[in-house]
């Protein structure tokens, strides 16, 4: 019997996020990939999306093949009508969504005059509007569930500026005041609302030249720390974290 319980324990323990379903935005490559995977490995259903069929499947396959439960629509989160048949899609399949991961996110850079109004839009749309729609359409079910963690994936491009940072800090000084506010909306009912700010990550990230490798993040290192929001006590709420790279670039 003692030997039962055990066992039992240290299930519990490996797979900590067992009976949870995530969703996290992007999943199809880089960072999204690595946080739906780490999830997946804790033990929740994992809901992806992105817009190249291809780059998602491969995702879905690698998350697949080592033993875990995936699901994966193409969805494109600039557009409310395909947020909310994602989110209806998800929750059929996998069940109540408890855990958000807002990480779809491109980059746009260069000096302002530069700028056309179609990249402000496209970068607006996919790295603000999108975390707006998504977490509105997954919201009511969290509420109902009184429990829920969304965490944007923000930078710390929304914490500083820099030279031809416009448009994209522009985005992401828009997801912070947007996580804070969400956060004071949702935490009476049992909704944790964070942003994690990393710096330079080593992805096919748009727009960026390369640098050293051993001087940035890796996306692991941004799904350590989403798994470490998602399994802080439940009375604790880690409302920012900001993530640098150990080795000053
Ligand atoms: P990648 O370019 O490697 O991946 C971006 C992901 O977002 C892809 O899965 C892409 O899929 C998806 N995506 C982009 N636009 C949309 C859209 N309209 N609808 C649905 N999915 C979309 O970037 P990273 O992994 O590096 O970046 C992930 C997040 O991390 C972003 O929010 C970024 O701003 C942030 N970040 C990145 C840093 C870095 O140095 N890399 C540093 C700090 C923050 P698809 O193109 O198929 O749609």
């Amino acid at each position: 019997m003692t030997a039962i319980s055990n066992v039992n324990t240290l299930e519990c323990v490996g797979i900590p996020l067992q009976g949870t379903v995530a969703l996290v935005t992007g999943g199809s490559r880089g960072i999204g990939h690595a946080i739906a995977r780490k999830l997946a490995s804790l033990g929740a259903g994992v809901s992806i999306c992105g817009r190249d069929a291809n780059a998602l499947a491969k995702s879905e396959n690698g998350i697949r093949e080592l033993g875990h439960s995936v699901l994966s629509q193409i969805a494109d989160v600039t557009k409310a009508s395909d947020v909310e048949s994602l989110v209806k899609t998800t929750e059929e399949k996998l069940g109540p969504i408890s855990i958000l991961v807002n990480n779809a996110g491109i980059g746009r850079f260069g000096p302002v005059q530069d700028k056309s109004e179609e990249e402000w839009d496209l970068v607006l749309n996919t790295n603000l509007k999108s975390v707006f729609l998504v977490s509105r359409a997954v919201v009511p079910s969290m509420i109902r569930q009184h429990k829920g963690d969304i965490i944007n994936i923000s930078s710390l491009a929304g914490k500083n500026t820099f030279a031809g940072g416009g448009i994209y800090c522009a985005s992401k000084w828009g997801v912070q005041g947007l996580t804070g506010c969400m956060a004071e909306d949702l935490r009476g009912h049992g909704i944790r609302v964070s942003a994690v700010c990393p710096g330079s990550v080593a992805t096919e990230f748009s727009g960026r030249g390369t640098k050293d490798p051993k001087k940035v993040l890796s996306p692991d290192d941004v799904a350590h720390a989403v798994a470490t929001l998602v399994l802080q006590g439940p009375q604790s709420f880690i409302s920012e974290v900001h993530l640098r790279p150990l080795i000053k670039p």
